[in-house]
């Protein structure tokens, strides 16, 4: 294993990463905030923390992961009231179909999946945390945080804080991104809105003091990695800082890790732009679940990723590829041995693939080390210089290259089916191809041509292709 190394955007660097508590590591992810579903600019950074996680764990690190659903903000409050339901029923739609979109891009669930309304009692605990030591003020039944009494402030966005107005505030959910201001811990009640009654009077929590309470509820006092999108950097996990350092005095994240902005067809993803996307739309553009995680993840999470249809189509391309070495592995009949010690060719791939997500997790040099070993084993099986000990060398890679990239099952018409999208081009399961292709051996064996020639055309109209090869074996492939 190489040594990993993860940039940092509190350092500003990219050093080396060892967990607090050797041989664990304390994780924490922003997640959606549940008015709507998720789009696919949210799902590139779900995915990258899912290769993170997955990447931890490839290298015997045991995750402590918290994932967090805001279920409360001034957007669910608006558009439960306007459907006449409680926030809970309006959210649970969304909390329901974003569980089901991570499972379809294969996303590992946390050790601990949080809603914020079941952790209000610990949100308002480090609010009066905060109150005993000055850091809040009231206003209109509003608390909020008072900028000026922690001086660190701004150390992760590196702001620029001399235009600060003291007293300046902000008690919206939606913050601009250019001037740091007192942000509320607790908003009060407006007319008719939900909220809750306690110690601290009657309101709801703001959006940062969620992160802040329910990462050190779960992970502790002092995180290894917090996770999020660019955008979140500036305030929210500005503001995290503050409100967990305010009260605990000890450092809150150790490193903080950020992934860059996802552009559609070289613009910024707007719906008034007509580019804007869930992953739903693209399902029922026919594009499959694989092909999109693979497109997601395959562009480092440092470097803008520019969503293109022409790009997706080339994922898809790049997973059947994938996958059609995979089966090709799996039915091949190699001699014994290693005729030309190629297996020593896939160990220097597996520690190819390992240096490249080493080395701040870049993916795009790991998915290089799978596609030149896949080109050159089947060359090395075309010329017959592959052998089982081969074999066993490239299979122990994809084993590794799939526990963290996560697309060879073919399990997308499963999958597709669960989102309610009609399965795709009759996807056919490689136990009913293997049954089928042995029906056809034995009708060959009877001379039946006729049913011979049906299954050959059944299976090439579900997308499977038969290669008979010279010693009487049959080859399979998808298109
Ligand atoms: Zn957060």
């Amino acid at each position: 294993m190489h040594e990993l190394r993860l940039h940092n955007t509190l350092s500003g660097k990219t050093e080396p990463f060892v967990p607090l508590v050797p041989g664990e590591v304390r994780m924490y992810t922003c997640g959606p905030t549940v008015y709507d579903y998720a789009h696919i600019g949210n799902f590139r950074t779900f995915v990258f923390q899912d290769i993170l996680r997955r990447y931890l764990r490839q290298r015997g690190l045991k995750l402590k992961h918290a994932m967090n659903l805001t279920d409360v903000d001034d957007r669910i409050i608006a558009n439960a009231a306007a459907a006449k339901v409680g926030i809970r029923e309006y959210t649970e739609k969304f909390v329901q179909a974003f569980f089901a979109d991570c499972r379809a891009l294969a996303i590992q669930a946390p050790e601990h999946w949080i809603r914020a309304t079941d952790h209000i009692p610990a949100m308002v605990e480090l609010i009066e945390r905060l109150q005993r030591k000055d850091f809040t003020y009231a206003s209109e039944g509003s608390i909020y945080y008072r900028i000026a009494k922690f001086p660190a402030y701004g150390k992760l966005s590196k702001i620029d804080l001399s235009g600060i107005q003291a007293g300046a505030r902000v008690d919206n959910d939606r913050y601009e991104k250019e001037n740091a201001r007192d942000f509320a811990l607790w908003k009060a009640p407006k007319p008719g809105e939900h909220f809750w009654e306690t110690e601290i009077g009657p309101g709801r929590p703001g959006w940062h003091i969620e992160c802040s309470a329910m990462a050190m509820q779960y992970l502790g006092e002092t995180l290894d990695i917090h996770t999020g999108g660019v955008d979140l950097a500036f305030p929210h996990h500005e503001n995290e800082i503050a409100q967990s350092e305010g009260a605990t005095g000890k450092p809150f994240v150790r490193c903080w890790i950020h992934a860059e902005h996802l552009l559609v067809e070289g613009e910024k993803m707007s719906k008034s732009l007509g580019n804007f996307y869930t992953m739903r739309d693209l399902y029922g553009k026919g594009f499959k679940p694989s092909a999109l995680r693979y497109a997601l993840g395959s562009v480092p999470y440092r470097r803008q990723l520019n969503f293109t249809f022409d790009g997706l189509e080339q994922a898809t391309n790049s997973v059947a590829r994938l996958r059609n070495f995979a089966d090709r592995l799996e039915q091949g009949r190699f001699p014994a041995g290693s005729p030309s010690g190629f297996h020593r060719r896939a160990e220097q791939a597996l520690s190819e693939f390992d240096a490249g997500l080493a080395d701040d997790l870049n993916t795009a040099v790991a998915l290089g080390a799978a596609f030149d070993l896949l080109r050159e084993a089947n060359t090395a099986m075309d010329s017959g210089q592959f052998g089982q000990e081969d074999a066993g060398a490239v299979r122990r890679f994809l084993t590794a290259f799939d526990e963290v990239f996560a697309v060879l099952p073919d399990d997308d018409a499963a999958k597709l089916a669960d989102l309610g999208f009609a399965a795709a081009d009759g996807a056919v399961s490689p136990t009913e191809i293997e049954a089928l292709v042995a029906e056809r051996q034995v009708a060959r064996q009877r001379r039946d041509f006729a049913r011979s020639d049906e299954i050959r055309k059944e299976l090439a109209d579900r997308g499977i292709i038969l290669e008979d090869n010279k010693d009487g074996s049959v080859r399979w492939k998808r298109k």
